[in-house]
């Protein structure tokens, strides 16, 4: 298969991971007959020097014509750069958060692994830890609270905010069925949370993400309130699968679930349109207290890439390649700083992705 891949590499600690991301890409190319064309774009603080603003609409244009886009991090040290003096709307965030709407990425996969080589990262206890987990939490990412209308205003001398959590039947049913279909490419389980014993957003939650399920006769699907969702990652995080939410559910759960992984460097993210497009990206930042010096995890970068081909371009066996090879590593003793442990061998950023390229 040949694919059209946009790579926006980024600023900071970017640049490093995302080419240790292609050369990874490549090796599965070369070893599964596959052709990747990459196109890379400027988004971010490197678009500002560039271009003056942090996201161009030829940078737009090229992300929609490509099959899917790789990303690296973007940003800098947001008390010294000088990217930070400038309004809120031409800062580098500015360009994702307009990359994410002009694309339509209303769902956000984020994977939080426990590989059992880290488990001592893991703040959990001991007897969770060992059990390794493998979960994704899919989050709504552009309705409910975060987008609801809000005002603040005086009602009878009293000083009063409101923030709505609306939802229509559509939204729900598009997140849903991603969260289905990514449970099909995983192992079929759906948790849906919720607090529908309060919320009526929840109840039409409920209701719509039950109709989805029909066309998923192979899916175990659950229901789970939010509160009670929030003590289950700490307590078996294990008895998930694929874990679907709203916005501001998803946001919060989402941090706790990476957290009780202990290292953000092995976090990818994928954020997806209804189609197979999407745009893959490591969770941490642009790291600028270590950029240039080759020390960053790839790792984080490598799993998006492989998301990418699992979920844009279909190629589960490759994706296995990249997600095994990766564990191979880790089995072996290799380790970035970030991850480094007593009797491991310390490899730099350059070094991990040759690594990995080579146990694909
Ligand atoms: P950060 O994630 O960049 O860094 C937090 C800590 O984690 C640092 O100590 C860093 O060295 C470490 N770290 C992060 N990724 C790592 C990796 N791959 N390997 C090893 N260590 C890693 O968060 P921050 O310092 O709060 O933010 C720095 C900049 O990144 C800011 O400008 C912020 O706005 C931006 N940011 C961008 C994104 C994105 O591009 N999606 C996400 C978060 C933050």
């Amino acid at each position: 298969m040949e694919k059209n891949i946009a790579v926006i590499k980024g600023d900071g600690i970017g640049p490093e991971i995302v080419a240790e991301a292609m050369k990874v890409l490549d090796k599965v190319a070369e070893k599964f007959g596959h052709k990747f064309n990459y196109e890379q774009l400027l988004m971010g603080g490197c678009s500002i020097d560039a271009n003056g603003v942090p996201l161009t609409d030829e940078t737009i244009a090229r992300c929609k014509a490509s099959d899917a886009v790789l990303m690296g991090s973007i940003g800098g040290n947001t008390t010294t750069s000088p990217w930070y003096k400038l309004p809120a709307n031409l800062r580098p965030e500015a360009g994702l958060l307009g990359l994410r709407k002009a694309l339509g990425l209303f769902a956000n996969l984020r994977p939080c692994v426990l590989y059992k080589q880290l488990s001592e990262a893991c703040p959990l206890k001991k007897e969770i830890a060992d059990k390794g987990f493998d979960m994704l939490i899919m989050r709504e990412l552009t309705g409910g609270l975060y987008f609801g209308e809000r005002k603040t205003e005086e009602v009878d001398g009293v000083m009063t905010a409101i923030d709505t959590l609306r939802y229509d039947e559509n939204e729900i049913r598009r997140i849903a069925k991603k969260a289905f279909d990514v449970a099909m490419q995983r192992r079929k389980k759906v948790t849906s949370v919720d607090k529908a014993n309060v919320l009526d957003s929840s109840r039409l939650w409920r209701k719509v993400v039950e109709e989805v399920a029909k066309e998923y006769p192979e899916v175990t699907l659950e229901h789970m309130l939010v509160d009670n969702s929030a003590m289950q990652l700490v307590k078996d995080p294990a008895q998930f699968d694929v874990m679907v939410t709203e916005n501001m559910f998803g946001d919060i759960l989402s941090d706790e679930a990476s957290m009780i992984t202990g290292s953000i460097g092995m976090l990818a993210s994928a954020s997806m349109n209804e189609t197979s497009f999407g745009l893959y990206e490591p969770s941490g930042g642009s790291a600028p207290d270590i950029a240039g010096q080759n020390k960053a995890n790839p790792i984080a970068t490598i799993l998006s890439a492989a998301m990418m081909l699992r979920y844009s371009f279909k190629m589960d066996k490759e994706a296995d390649a990249v997600e095994n090879a990766v564990s191979g590593v880790l089995e072996a003793g290799y380790r970035t700083g970030d991850i480094m442990s007593e009797g491991m061998k310390l490899l730099s950023c350059s070094e991990m992705g040759d690594k990995i390229a080579e146990f694909v």
